[in-house]
């Protein structure tokens, strides 16, 4: 796999992206967020994600530094990516490989990121 571009969205189809990534760099996080909803997470520019429908559609949630934006469908629940600044202030999307259209959850491989220790 290299990047590559993908469809998704929730689980009731409100929201649905076109994102360009690379699933060969995904990562699970520990979190007080990210271990409970056990999210595989790529990342990738705000240039390379379109919103093609759920503007409206999603419910906001922010937590910790609130410098990351949850966004989950207020319909089915899901929360299939979120948006913020990295430490070093660039823009950047967090999608949930989860979420992908065509992509087994199980053939990817992530890194484990410590983000309860942060
Ligand atoms: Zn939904």
């Amino acid at each position: 796999m290299t990047t590559q571009t993908y469809t998704g969205g929730c689980q009731c189809g409100a929201v649905r992206y076109e994102v360009t990534v690379d699933l060969d760099s995904t990562v699970v996080c520990n979190c007080s967020r990210c271990g409970r909803l056990g999210t595989i997470m790529a990342f990738t520019t705000m240039d390379q994600f379109k919103l093609l429908s759920g503007e409206g559609a999603m419910t906001e949630y922010m937590f910790n530094h609130h410098v990351i934006h949850h966004l989950f469908c207020s319909t089915c629940g899901i929360q299939s990516y979120s948006y913020g600044k990295r430490p070093d202030g660039a823009e950047m999307v967090a999608i949930n490989c989860r979420c992908l259209d065509g992509v087994d959850p199980w053939t990817l491989t992530p890194k484990q990121f410590d983000g309860k220790s942060l």
